[in-house]
C-alpha cells in the first residue's frame, strides 16, 4: 500500500510540477501547492463524488451525474496522463471545479453546494495563478450567477428547482458570492507575496552570509599564508646573518688580542662597545630563531609533567645570577599533553622576566599556579618587581616591544612574543595584570585537548 501511494505520488509530482523553476520562483511553490491539490483530491473525491453519482442517478438528476462522471475522468487525467503541459492540467483542473459547481446550482439551487464550489474554484485559483488570471475567476462568477439569475427571472429552463426560486433571492445570494470571491482574489495573492518577498529576504541575506564567510575564509587563508612566508623569512633572515655576525666577532676578537699592547684606552672602548653590539644582536638573532621555530619545527606534543619541568627549570643557573637567590612557591603543576621545548621555554622566559624585572636590592618572590577550568588549564606566574603600565599590557607581547633600555634591563624584546606564540599553538590565551611598583601577574590558558 505504501509502495503504491509512494509510485502515485512520485507520478503526480512528476505531472503537476515544472522541474525548469527554481525554488525562489513564486510558481514553483504554486505549482507545488497544485500537485499536492491533485495529490490528495483524486483519492478523496470518492468520498465525495462517488455517493453523489449515486443519489443524483437515484434522484434522476442526471446533469449532475454525467457532471460527476466527467470531473473524475479529468481528475484522473489530470493526475495520471503524461501528455500535457502544468498550465493545460491547471486549466483542465479549473474547468472541472466550474463544470461541477454549475451542475451543482442547476440541480440543487442555492441550496445545494453548488455556491460553495464556486467559490473554492475562486480560491483554487488565487492559490495556482497569479493575480491577473486570478480575477477572471471573479468574472466567471459574475457571468456564472448572471446565466443563473436570468434562468430564474425568465424561466426558461425546465428545473423544478430553477423554478421555485425567486429572481430577487438569488440576486441577494449570488451578490455575496461575488464580494467573497473578490476578498479572496485581493487576500490570497498578497500573502503569497508577502511569504514570496519574506523567502527572497532570507535567501540574499543566506546568500550575503555565505559570501561574507568566504571573504574571511579567504583573508584568513592569506594571513596565514603570510604568517608562514614571515616564520620563513625571519628563519632564513637569522639563518644568514649568524656567519657574517660570527666573522664580525671573530675579527674582533683577533683584533682584541693581538693588538692590546698597541691599542690605546679609546681604541681598546670601541672594539669592547663592538663586541656588546655583535653579542646583543647574536642573542636577538637567537630569539628570533626561536621564535620562527615554535610551531614549525617544535610541535610534537607529548605528556608533560609540569611540575617536575618547572622545579628542574629553577633549579638552573639562570635564576642565581643576582646576589639574592629568588624564592619559588609552585602551586602543584598539572600533567599535561604539550610540547616539552615550547613550554619549557614559556616558563623559562616568564621566570627569567620576574627575576630580570625586579627594583634594586629586592629578593625576587615569585608564585607559580595552575587551575582546571573545562576545557583549559589556567596558570598564572606572579612576581613582586617592578609591574608594568597598564596601557603596556598589550604591547609587550609584540615582537621587540622593549619598557627599558638595554643598559636598564638587558633583553631583545622577544621572550614575551615568543610564550605568546607557543600559548597559541597550544590553544590558549596570555595576557598581564599589574600593579606599577608592586609586581605583575602574567596569566595564560593552554588547552587540555586529548591526553595520550
Ligand atoms: P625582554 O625581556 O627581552 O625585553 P620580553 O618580551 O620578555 O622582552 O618583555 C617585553 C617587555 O615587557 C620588557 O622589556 C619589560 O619591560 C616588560 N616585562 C616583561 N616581563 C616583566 C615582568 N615580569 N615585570 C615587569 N616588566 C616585565
Amino acid at each position: 500500500m505504501i509502495q503504491f501511494w509512494g509510485k502515485y505520488k512520485q507520478i503526480v509530482l512528476q505531472n503537476c510540477t515544472d522541474p525548469q523553476l527554481s525554488e525562489t520562483e513564486l510558481d514553483y511553490w504554486r505549482n507545488i501547492l497544485f500537485a499536492t491539490a491533485v495529490l490528495y483530491i483524486l483519492p478523496l473525491s470518492f468520498i465525495a463524488i462517488v455517493p453523489g453519482m449515486y443519489m443524483a442517478y437515484n434522484t434522476g438528476l442526471y446533469t449532475l451525474f454525467v457532471a460527476d462522471i466527467l470531473v473524475l475522468l479529468i481528475l484522473v487525467m489530470i493526475a495520471l496522463y503524461p501528455g500535457l503541459t502544468v498550465s493545460m492540467r491547471k486549466l483542465l483542473f479549473c474547468f472541472g471545479l466550474y463544470l461541477v459547481s454549475s451542475a451543482l446550482l442547476y440541480s440543487l439551487g442555492s441550496f445545494g453546494p453548488g455556491l460553495l464550489y464556486l467559490l473554492g474554484s475562486t480560491f483554487f485559483i488565487t492559490l495556482i495563478f497569479e493575480k491577473k488570471i486570478a480575477w477572471w475567476s471573479v468574472y466567471l462568477n459574475i457571468v456564472i450567477c448572471s446565466i443563473f439569475g436570468f434562468m430564474i427571472y425568465y424561466e426558461t429552463i425546465d428545473s423544478i428547482i430553477i423554478q421555485e426560486y425567486r429572481a430577487d433571492s438569488w440576486f441577494a445570494v449570488s451578490a455575496n458570492l461575488i464580494f467573497l470571491s473578490i476578498i479572496a482574489v485581493l487576500l490570497v495573492p498578497h500573502l503569497f507575496e508577502g511569504l514570496h518577498s519574506a523567502f527572497k529576504k532570507r535567501d540574499q541575506l543566506q546568500d550575503e552570509l555565505i559570501s561574507k564567510q568566504r571573504d574571511l575564509e579567504e583573508s584568513l587563508e592569506l594571513v596565514e599564508d603570510k604568517n608562514r612566508e614571515l616564520e620563513q623569512f625571519a628563519y632564513t633572515a637569522s639563518h644568514d646573518l649568524k656567519e657574517p655576525l660570527r666573522m664580525i666577532q671573530g675579527f674582533m676578537d683577533l683584533l682584541k688580542r693581538n693588538y692590546d699592547s698597541v691599542l690605546d684606552s679609546r681604541a681598546q672602548k670601541y672594539i669592547h662597545f663592538a663586541m656588546d653590539g655583535a653579542n646583543r644582536m647574536g642573542n636577538l638573532i637567537d630569539d628570533l630563531l626561536e621564535y620562527s621555530r615554535v610551531g614549525r619545527v617544535h610541535n610534537e606534543k607529548e605528556e608533560i609533567n609540569l611540575n617536575e619541568m618547572v622545579k628542574s627549570l629553577v633549579s638552573d643557573d639562570f635564576l642565581f645570577t643576582d646576589e639574592a637567590k629568588p624564592i619559588v612557591h609552585i602551586n602543584n603543576l598539572p600533567v599535561i599533553t604539550g610540547v616539552p621545548v615550547t613550554l619549557n621555554m614559556l616558563f623559562k622566559n616568564l621566570i627569567s622576566n620576574a627575576v630580570k624585572y625586579q627594583k634594586e636590592n629586592n629578593r625576587p618572590e615569585i608564585t607559580i599556579t595552575a587551575e582546571e577550568e573545562g576545557r583549559f588549564w589556567h596558570f598564572s606566574v606572579s612576581d613582586n618587581g617592578i609591574g608594568i603600565g597598564e596601557e603596556y599590557f598589550d604591547s609587550v607581547f609584540v615582537l621587540f616591544k622593549r619598557l627599558h633600555t638595554t643598559d636598564e634591563y638587558p633583553g631583545s624584546g622577544m621572550g614575551l612574543a615568543i610564550c605568546k606564540k607557543i600559548v597559541e599553538q597550544h590553544g590558549g590565551n596570555i595576557w598581564v595584570e599589574s600593579e606599577p611598583g608592586q609586581g605583575s601577574t602574567f596569566y595564560f590558558t593552554i588547552e587540555k585537548g586529548e591526553q595520550t
